[in-house]
């Protein structure tokens, strides 16, 4: 009797039953907003940590007042991120294609572990190139860790070695939060990795630790020959720094938050092709 009212107490847990109904609308909501065009994507500018130069740009969905920390993962869930993240690759492709021709700017995407999954993923990228006139080699795709570790890792691995022989390049997201192994590096289709902003040094004297976190990582991305993107940069000291430590770009506040693609186009105006 104490273990079937152990279970009911579960079962109608009242902040739970809140989460799941909470969850459930924003579902409905999403769903909704796909129908009806509500979403965005902002820009968040990719630095040239020596030059100073705007040489990039990472795609990033905006929903209304939602944080994407909000409605990414309810859309992961329920499996609208297909949807949404072809959305996002289309939009991004389509804006970035006039930044590449006038100013060589290239693009990233963040693609979900749904959208590896399912069988015209290289498909879906190649009709997004082709529609924009955005050139294969302008493209980063970004994924997580997790992507190359779960049940679907075979197929992604497909996936993204057949566009990297296409000239897209591949880049390892929020690197060194995960909990895989580094052996992947060896065998994965990857370019980039981006270091994530938990690694990114304060300021506080005397902790020599971070900076040897960071230095380890660069020397790896050396070793494996792979580029190098520092994220959350918020502060000129921090981009000093980071620069020292052999990081080649990076994305932060200090340089721009995520911004509108008018604002994007208005911001690389001064800038000439390379
Ligand atoms: P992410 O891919 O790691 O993107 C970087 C996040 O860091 C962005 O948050 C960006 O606004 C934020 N950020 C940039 N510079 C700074 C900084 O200096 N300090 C701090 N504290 N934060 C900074 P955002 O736009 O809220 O996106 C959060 C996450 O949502 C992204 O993390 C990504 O995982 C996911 N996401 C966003 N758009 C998409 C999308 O189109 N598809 C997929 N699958 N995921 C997306
Ligand atoms: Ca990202
Ligand atoms: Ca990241
Ligand atoms: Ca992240």
């Amino acid at each position: 009797a104490k273990e079937a009212g152990r279970d009911q107490f579960v079962c109608y847990d009242p902040q739970l039953r809140t989460r799941h109904l909470a969850q459930a609308r924003m579902v409905d909501r999403l769903r909704e907003a796909l129908d009806e065009d509500q979403f965005s994507v902002f820009y968040q500018p990719v630095v040239d940590l020596q030059t100073g130069r705007w040489v990039g740009v990472e795609a990033l969905a905006r929903w209304e007042s939602f944080s994407p920390d909000q409605f990414i993962p309810a859309a992961e869930d329920s499996g609208l991120i297909v949807a949404l993240g072809t959305w996002v690759l289309r939009q991004a492709c389509r804006d970035a294609a006039a930044w590449h021709r006038d100013h060589g700017t290239r693009v990233a995407v963040n693609v979900s572990v749904h959208q590896l999954r399912e069988a015209n993923f290289t498909v879906v990228v190649e009709s997004a190139l082709a529609d924009s006139g955005l050139p294969p080699s302008a493209l980063t795709l970004e994924i997580t860790e997790s992507v190359l570790l779960g049940t679907g890792m075979p197929r992604a691995i497909t996936h993204l070695a057949e566009l990297r022989r296409a000239g897209v390049r591949v880049a390892i997201d929020d690197f060194g939060t995960g909990f895989s192994s580094l052996a992947y590096l060896q065998e994965l289709p990857i370019d980039t990795i981006k270091i994530d902003r938990a690694f990114v040094p304060c300021a506080q004297p005397g902790d020599a630790r971070q900076f040897a976190l960071v230095r380890t990582i660069v020397q790896l991305a050396r070793g494996f020959r792979l580029g190098t993107v520092v994220e959350g940069i918020e502060t000129s000291w921090q981009s000093r720094v980071l620069r020292l430590l052999g990081c080649q770009l990076g994305q932060g506040y200090y340089y721009s938050k995520p911004i509108p693609a008018a604002a994007m186009t208005a911001e690389l105006a001064p800038q000439s092709a390379p």
